[in-house]
């Protein structure tokens, strides 16, 4: 039997989750679990002075709202500082690494004269093979690696290909700081290799780690987890994604109204593809994802995309799903907690009622909320500019006319009160149109909603015509 399949994310906490982590962690999530593996979670956390408590949680609670589920308990990297140290010793004891006790003075020289000579900054190798009885008592000394000189290091990336790295290029790489906090590339490999991770999957700027840590795997003796380095996402411009471009943080996304299941469509597209499909379910992306159908070149984030899909998610998903997300995203919306403090289950039942027909004008969560308003908007209503127009423009009158129909109406529901609002216009020789505009005045104080005979229902009698009479003028 193969073993199982490990992957892991492995974010830094200092900031929120980028976007760009966000589909790391979707492309890891989604290779795991496609193959009855594990998805684990490491918070990088050893940079002490970025790293911050209020990061970790926007990072979990970021995987979370992105239903992106990891397998047992995040790993702190700084709790494992411990065992860092312990292999950074190993290594010097296996004759891997050495004590390097070159001053910072020394060590500005070296990097002068690689300057002036215009090579590359490099450590010169000067305690690589230096008896180290000849060190200077003051100097407390760093731990480097001995990096192999000679020959190359290979990476198979399932993205990039086949990237060969000639060892000359990669001088040797301080492990443990002479203060003894170990340094990035040993912390990652030693956790990746404690944690089981078989698969290796982030983004392309760490394709030069990734050959510092293949050789001290080999080092070590450990075998080499598979590697794949995904490109970077790009703004629609094509210069990495920035701040300029817009949002980079996933809570950003979600207080802009988009619903997880469309976010994970959209990051899985980028960078990632299955034939021409474009909108495909997570189910569907779990069951196709292969690591070898990762394109190699950068793709670029489409906003309007972005949107249209959202649009399509929200339409398409069934009303009572809709409105708990709409109910959870309230806390998160500009002026939501209010509307959230009143929202009982009478106000529950008719969000419900009326989301078939908001969520066909909704892209976004934000932009059902701003439909689901007038549910919540007490009287007299504030008109809007296009509202108070149609009702000065003849509104007032047709809505004096029509309110006894209503009031007279035999039942309640959207059918029986669009034939007597039909009747009514025929024996007045009004275009629908007439009436329905005023009324949608009147009933939301816009001039856009669902359908107006469902808003009349929606509201409930005495409310409808309450608001009607407020307009109501000969
Ligand atoms: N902590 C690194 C980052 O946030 C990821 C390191 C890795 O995946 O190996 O970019």
């Amino acid at each position: 039997m193969s073993s199982p399949i490990i992957t892991r994310f492995a974010p830094s906490p200092t900031g929120f989750l980028h976007i760009g982590g966000a589909r790391t962690a979707l492309f890891n999530w989604a290779f795991a679990r496609g193959r009855k593996g594990k998805m684990l979670l490491r918070i990088e956390d050893t940079d002490r002075e970025r790293s911050t408590d209020a990061a970790v949680t926007a990072i979990l609670d970021g995987l979370t709202w992105l239903g992106l589920t990891w397998d047992g308990d995040a790993v702190s990297q700084y709790a494992r500082a411990e065992r860092h140290r312990e292999v950074a010793n190993e290594l010097l004891k296996r004759g891997k690494a050495y004590h390097c006790y070159c001053t910072p003075q020394e060590l500005e020289a070296m990097r002068a004269k690689a300057e002036a000579e215009k090579r590359p900054i490099r450590y010169d190798g000067t305690w690589r093979d230096r008896d180290p009885s000849s060190a200077p008592a003051v100097v407390k000394p760093v731990i480097r690696f001995k990096a192999p000189q000679q020959g190359e290091t290979v990476i198979e990336d399932h993205a990039q290909g086949r990237v060969v790295i000639p060892n000359k290029d990669l001088d040797d790489l301080i492990i443990l700081r002479s203060d003894g906090n170990p340094t990035y590339n040993l912390s990652v490999v030693v956790d990746d290799h404690d944690m089981g991770v078989t698969h290796i999957i982030r983004g392309v700027d760490h394709l030069t780690n990734a050959a510092r840590q293949t050789q001290i795997y080999l080092a070590m003796g450990w075998s080499v987890p598979d590697m794949t380095h995904v490109p970077l996402i790009h703004g629609p411009d094509g210069a990495k994604l920035s701040k300029r471009h817009g949002a980079l943080g996933v809570e950003a996304y979600r207080a802009m109204g988009y619903l997880p299941a469309a976010l994970r469509n959209y990051l899985a597209r980028l960078g990632w593809s299955h034939g021409d499909d474009e909108i495909f379910s997570t189910e569907q992306l779990v069951e196709w994802f292969t690591l070898d159908s990762l394109g190699k070149s950068a793709s670029r984030f489409d906003f309007a995309k972005l949107e249209n899909l959202n649009g399509h998610y929200i339409r398409h998903t069934p009303d009572a799903e809709l409105l708990r997300h709409l109910l959870a995203f309230m806390p998160h919306a500009e002026g939501g907690p209010d509307l959230l403090a009143r929202t009982d289950d009478a106000m529950k039942a008719k969000l419900l009622r009326a989301m078939a027909g908001l969520k066909e004008r909704a892209k976004t969560l934000v932009e059902l909320l701003k439909g689901a308003a007038f549910l919540y908007a007490s009287r007299p209503l504030s008109m809007d500019d296009k509202a108070r127009q149609i009702l000065v423009d003849g509104g007032h009158a047709a809505l004096a006319a029509l309110h006894p129909v209503l009031a007279g109406a035999g039942d309640w529901t959207a059918h029986t009160l669009e034939a007597a609002v039909k009747t009514h216009a025929e024996q007045a020789g009004l275009k629908l149109g007439k009436l329905a505009q005023p009324l949608r005045a009147a009933l939301t104080g816009t001039s856009t909603s669902p359908g107006i005979f469902d808003v009349l229902e929606v509201l409930g009698r005495d409310e409808a015509l309450a608001r009607i009479a407020d307009q109501a003028k000969p």
